[in-house]
This record gives structure tokens, C-alpha cells and sequence, in this order.
């Protein structure tokens, strides 16, 4: 390859590779995998190594590969980076408009920008060419990282042409450094190998990842960038104009940001995203809202050392202090033993938390958590909350010091711990499967029926440690669910309702649903009918069990042992606590007692609400959408989408006609 075939070619590979990084990192689209990206990446560098007449600053070799520094230049930035007023309701945001409503006079809108909680930089570029990146610093004064922000894959190093405009010679751009939550807990978890003391949360990563001499770990921390401000004025008009040339030009802007046209559409926008933001890859403490007309901006100006036309709205705290009012163990996948902190319920981050992991002992004792407690909790994108602290001088003596049982609580299995393991074990290797098994039966049709709650859910919770055992289902909470995987906000709440309304139980069901052994639905019944009260059947001898028609000595005897075991006993009470009724009436036995019907499309014969009634009245359920639970689907006249998805379950369909006799109508 001659000089010119070379330069030809290198060019080419610069122009690919960028395509490339600009689908991937700004319009989030991936057309090559990483290994044929990373192939070009090292044919260019070949080719710059037997031509480096032909390295410029912006090829993409250059971003890693700069020597370390001694130290950082001084920086000062062309203009002064101001701050924002913070505000924390939406009564002091409408105070902060209405004071621009009063100088600015005209009306205007907003663009509201999800605050990214990470490190401001300021990016130069020469002719398109990234000559300086800077960090905030005082605002006025910063340092010069231009090397470790070169490492930031979202950072263009040239500058894409814009179809709209023409590009002043010097062009300066801000963004915020951040790091995503993934990333940040497997630098963590890498630190806590070996042994060394971890990060407290992923801005200080970024920010620490930023400041390095050496670029080379800034390149392995995986640093991300969101540019969010223009300094150069390029004929924008508005902020949301800005954001569309920055992303045109090949920054990754927010794709969450949001042109709100009134106040009204911003509060919205805050409401929406106090929530989803546990959600996101990254953390966010709150919205930048931002008039958008550049010419209102301008007319309002700053006051003091803040921006008038912007506000910091501020999510509500992600910590929250509360008292360790239990601490239980729960039983994992593979037998791991991990104590959760049961707290007394507290609003965090705008959700009701009650449970916080404390993930083994060392942690409990590394934090000295004791029962009773007040403790400082965090959510902050995990799964579960975390106890961050204790405060120790709110003590009244009365703590009680925790430590891992010698038996497993689930099975009373012995309890291992494995030497140079942090994890304890219940050395039984079915109990988790035990545990999943019972609780699911005891939510099946046959016991609690609870709408929502299949088998995948059940080994969810158990495995986050947000359920221990059945009783632990009546006390979650929304915001206990919300973080899960699989789950919505409204998915969430749903459930949290449909195990709040089956709270009251008929007492053959309970019976049924606690899974005591040799005990089906028959024997249930049969013990309902002859006991009528949980009480009494708790209370009752062998002989009086033995006397019930079908109940042989193996099963008296069985019942006789599980109302006298304690951990029944403690089970029973729990539930009790937590406000299971068990109705003492003889159990219905209407002819479609213990069935559930769906009803879809519109009956020729009978009003729908008479249908269900004539159903109730039979004993009978009614539910509003079709699950692996439900026993009849009554299909009129044109039948919706419940037809397709009993279809597709293989519940049984019934025709108006069949409906009518099996009710005998
Ligand atoms: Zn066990």
C-alpha cells in the first residue's frame, strides 16, 4: 500500500468507525457487533503506525493511549458556568415562574431535562475538531482532562456537519459525565474482592474517574456523557433547538428529555419521572426545567450567581431514616441465607419501603445494625434499599445484637458456612424449592387465589428476599414491588390489591391453602363443615378427628401434629397479624362452589349482571380477565380478546347455551 492508498484508507475506517459510534451511542442502534467494530479500530491503528503522518487529534485511536500526567492546567472557561435555583415542590416551582412571568411579560414554554446526577465538562472545538475538555471546577475556573474525556465513546472527537447551520470557528459545548448504575456495582463488587473500600454512589466514580492522571483508567471505568447546552451561539432559538443540533452534530443527548408547553405539562413531567427514574440506567436527582425561547432567556438573565430561567427541581430525598423492627432470613435460590431488615414503613424517593437487605452477617456486623435501631436507609436504583447507616446515639439500650441461627428458619435444617465464604447455607438443598411450593400453593385457586401471583412472581420475591414465607405476601407494599423487574407502577399496585382483597377467607379454603399434610380440598371441606371455626378445629383432639366420616387415623394425626407444631403456630399467628380473617360460616356449597367464571361478549338471554349474580348465588366467582385460574369462560356474541387468551390457555370455553344449563337457567 502506497502513501496515498493508505491515507485514502484511513480516512475511509475514520469515517466508518464514526458512523458507527454515532449510531450506537446517539441514536441507540447497533448495525456491527463489537468484535467487527473493534477489527476495523485496530486496522486503522496499523495503518497510523506505519503512516503517523496521518494521525490528527479526532481519529478514534486517539482516545485511548495518552500518557499520564503529573498534573491538571487550569482552565478558564469563556463563559461562566452559573447554577440554577434549587426548588423542592411544585409550589415553589410556580413561585419561580411567576416571578419570570413578572419580567419577562410575553408567554413562553418549557424543556424539561431529566438532572443527571454526574459531573459537569466543558467541551471545545477548533474548525470541528475536539481541541479542549474541561471540568466545571468553580465554574469559572476548571481543569483541563482532554485526554480521559477523548476515552468517553459518546464524546465526538469530530464534529458531524449540520445540514441547518454553519459552525463558528470555536464551538463550546456542555455535558454531564456520568457512569450507569450496572457499571458502577461491578466496580464495586471488584473493589470488595480485593478488599479494598467501596464507592458511595456513581458520581463520585465519574467524578474520580475524570480526575485521572492516568487515562487509561479512565478508559476502563465506562464513562458515558449527555451533552445538554450549547455556549456558542450557532442561531439556535430555543433550548429544544439546541438539543436537536447537539444531537445532529453527534452528541448523545437525553432521549427522556421533554418540550413541555405550560406549567401543567412540566408538572406532569415530574410526576412521570419521580417514579421511572428507578428505572433508568442512571441516577437522577431530579428535572432541569428551562424556558426554552433563547430571546426570553437572555431578558431574564441571572441573579447573583444563578440562572433566572432555569430551576433545579429536586426529587423527593433517597434516604430515609426509619427503626429495624425485625430482622429475618430468607432462603435463596441455591440455599443462601440472607437476613433482611423488616423496617417500620417509610416514605423513600416517593414510595412506602419496608424491608432493607443487609445481604450477610459481615455486613451486619461491618454496619453493627442491632434490632430495634434507627438506621439511615438508600434506595438508589437496587433492587431492595440498603442500610447505609446506623445511629447509634438514638439507642435506648434495649438493641438486641443479631446473629445467623444455627438452624435454618425455613426447614430447621443445620446452617453452613463454607470457610472464605462471606454466605452462610441451609445445608438442606430442597428448601428453597420447599418454600417456593408452599407458597404457591398456598396463593393457588384451591387456597387464597390470588389474581396475579403465578409461580414466576412467587420464586421472584422469595429470591429478593421481599418474601419469606405466605404471610409475608399480605405486607407488601407498591413501592416494595415497584422496582422489580417485570413490574409497573400499575402492575405493582394491581397486585398489592388482589392480595389485599382476599384477606377474608372462607375457612375450607384456609384449611386447604395452609398445605397441611394428608389435607386436600375434600378432607378441608369436610373439616370446615364438621369445625365451623378455625378456633375449634385448632383446639380439637384425635379422637373428635378421628370420628369425622373420611378422616382416617394417618391424617387425624397429621392435622392433630400441625396445629401443635410451633412453627404452625407462629405461621397462624403471623397471619392473623397481619389481617387474614377467616370467616367462621359453614362453607357455601353451591353447585359451582369453588369455580370462576369469565364472562365475554353479550348474552341473548340474560343481562350480564344477572348472569353473575345467578353465578355468585351458586357459589360461584366471577373474575374480569382470563387466567391459568379460571374454570369457565362463557363466550356470547361477539367475545373479545378473553376469547383468544383462554384459547391460548386451554380454559374451557362454554357457549351461552351450555352456560344456561349449568346454571339451570
Ligand atoms: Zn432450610
Amino acid at each position: 500500500m502506497n502513501k496515498q492508498e493508505a491515507k485514502t484508507r484511513i480516512e475511509k475506517l475514520k469515517k466508518e468507525i464514526e458512523t458507527h459510534r454515532y449510531l450506537y451511542h446517539v441514536l441507540d442502534k447497533q448495525e456491527i457487533s463489537d468484535a467487527a467494530l473493534d477489527s476495523l479500530k485496530h486496522e486503522l491503528y496499523e495503518l497510523e503506525q506505519r503512516f503517523p503522518e496521518f494521525i490528527t487529534p479526532s481519529s478514534p485511536t486517539q482516545r485511548v493511549g495518552g500518557k499520564p500526567l503529573d498534573k491538571f492546567k487550569k482552565v478558564t472557561h469563556s463563559k461562566q458556568i452559573l447554577s440554577l435555583e434549587d426548588v423542592f415542590s411544585l409550589e415553589e416551582l410556580r413561585k419561580w415562574a411567576e416571578k419570570n412571568q413578572k419580567i419577562a411579560k410575553d408567554s413562553y414554554d418549557y424543556y424539561c431535562e431529566l438532572k443527571l446526577d454526574g459531573l459537569t465538562v466543558v467541551l471545545t472545538y477548533e474548525d470541528g475538531v475536539l481541541i479542549r475538555g474541561a471540568t466545571r471546577g468553580d465554574g469559572q475556573t476548571g481543569e483541563e482532562v482532554t485526554q480521559n474525556l477523548k476515552t468517553i465513546e459518546s464524546i465526538p472527537l469530530e464534529l458531524q456537519k449540520s445540514s441547518k447551520i454553519k459552525l463558528p470557528k470555536v464551538f463550546e459545548v456542555r455535558g454531564e459525565v456520568v457512569m450507569t448504575k450496572k457499571v458502577f456495582e461491578k466496580i464495586n463488587k471488584e473493589m470488595e474482592k480485593k478488599g479494598q473500600p467501596k464507592f458511595a454512589n456513581p458520581r463520585n466514580v465519574a467524578a474520580g474517574s475524570i480526575r485521572q492522571l492516568d487515562p487509561q483508567i479512565t478508559a476502563s471505568r465506562k464513562l458515558d456523557c449527555f451533552a445538554f447546552e450549547i455556549i456558542t451561539a450557532a442561531g439556535q432559538k430555543t433550548h429544544e433547538e439546541v438539543h436537536q443540533l447537539l444531537k445532529e452534530l453527534g452528541f448523545k443527548t437525553n432521549p427522556h428529555n421533554q418540550h413541555c408547553k405550560d406549567l401543567p405539562a412540566v408538572g406532569n413531567y415530574l410526576k412521570k419521572w419521580e417514579k421511572a427514574r428507578e428505572k433508568l440506567e442512571y441516577l437522577t436527582d431530579g428535572v432541569v426545567v428551562v424556558i426554552n425561547n433563547i430571546n426570553i432567556q437572555k431578558k431574564l438573565g441571572h441573579i447573583g450567581k444563578a440562572e433566572r430561567w432555569m430551576a433545579a427541581y429536586k426529587f423527593p430525598a433517597e434516604q430515609a431514616a426509619t427503626i429495624v423492627e425485625d430482622i429475618q432470613v430468607q432462603v435463596g435460590r441455591v440455599g443462601t441465607l440472607t437476613p433482611v431488615a423488616i423496617l417500620k414503613p417509610v416514605r423513600v424517593a416517593g414510595s412506602t419501603v419496608s424491608r432493607a437487605t443487609l445481604h450477610n452477617q459481615d455486613e451486619i456486623n461491618r454496619l453493627d445494625v442491632r434490632l430495634g435501631d434507627t438506621v439511615i436507609i438508600q434506595k438508589a436504583g437496587d433492587i431492595i434499599p440498603d442500610i447505609v447507616k446506623v445511629l447509634p446515639k438514638l439507642r435506648t439500650g434495649k438493641e438486641k445484637k443479631f446473629n445467623m441461627p444455627a438452624k435454618c428458619p425455613i426447614c430447621n435444617s443445620n446452617v453452613i458456612k463454607p470457610s472464605g465464604e462471606v454466605n452462610h447455607y441451609c445445608s438442606n438443598k430442597n428448601c428453597f424449592a420447599v418454600e417456593r411450593e408452599k407458597i404457591n400453593h398456598f396463593v393457588s385457586k384451591a387456597g387464597f387465589n390470588i389474581e396475579g401471583l403465578g409461580p414466576k412472581i412467587v420464586e421472584q420475591l422469595i429470591n429478593e428476599g421481599l418474601v419469606t414465607d405466605a404471610a409475608d405476601l399480605f405486607k407488601l407494599t407498591e413501592g416494595d414491588l415497584e422496582p422489580l423487574e417485570r413490574f409497573a407502577e400499575k402492575s405493582a399496585k394491581n397486585l398489592v390489591e388482589s392480595i389485599q382483597s382476599v384477606k377474608e377467607i372462607e375457612l375450607a379454603k384456609f384449611i386447604n391453602a395452609l398445605g397441611i399434610r394428608h389435607v386436600g380440598e375434600e378432607t378441608a371441606i369436610a373439616l370446615a363443615h364438621q369445625f365451623g371455626s378455625l378456633t375449634k378445629l385448632e383446639s380439637a383432639d384425635l379422637e373428635e378427628l378421628e370420628s369425622i366420616r373420611d378422616i382416617g387415623g394417618v391424617v387425624a394425626k397429621s392435622i392433630y401434629e400441625y396445629f401443635r407444631d410451633r412453627e404452625s403456630q407462629n405461621f397462624l399467628k403471623k397471619l392473623e397479624n397481619v389481617g387474614v380473617q377467616v370467616s367462621s360460616s359453614k362453607v357455601q356449597s353451591g353447585k359451582l362452589s369453588g369455580k370462576t367464571f369469565v364472562l365475554t361478549g353479550s348474552l341473548e338471554s340474560l343481562p350480564r349482571d344477572e348472569a353473575k349474580d345467578k353465578i355468585r348465588s351458586l357459589g360461584g366467582q366471577i373474575s374480569e380477565s382470563v387466567s391459568q385460574k379460571t374454570d369457565y369462560v362463557v363466550a356470547g356474541d361477539e367475545p373479545g380478546s378473553k376469547f383468544d387468551k383462554a384459547k391460548k390457555l386451554g380454559v374451557k370455553i362454554i357457549s351461552e347455551k351450555e352456560f344456561l344449563k349449568l346454571i339451570g337457567y
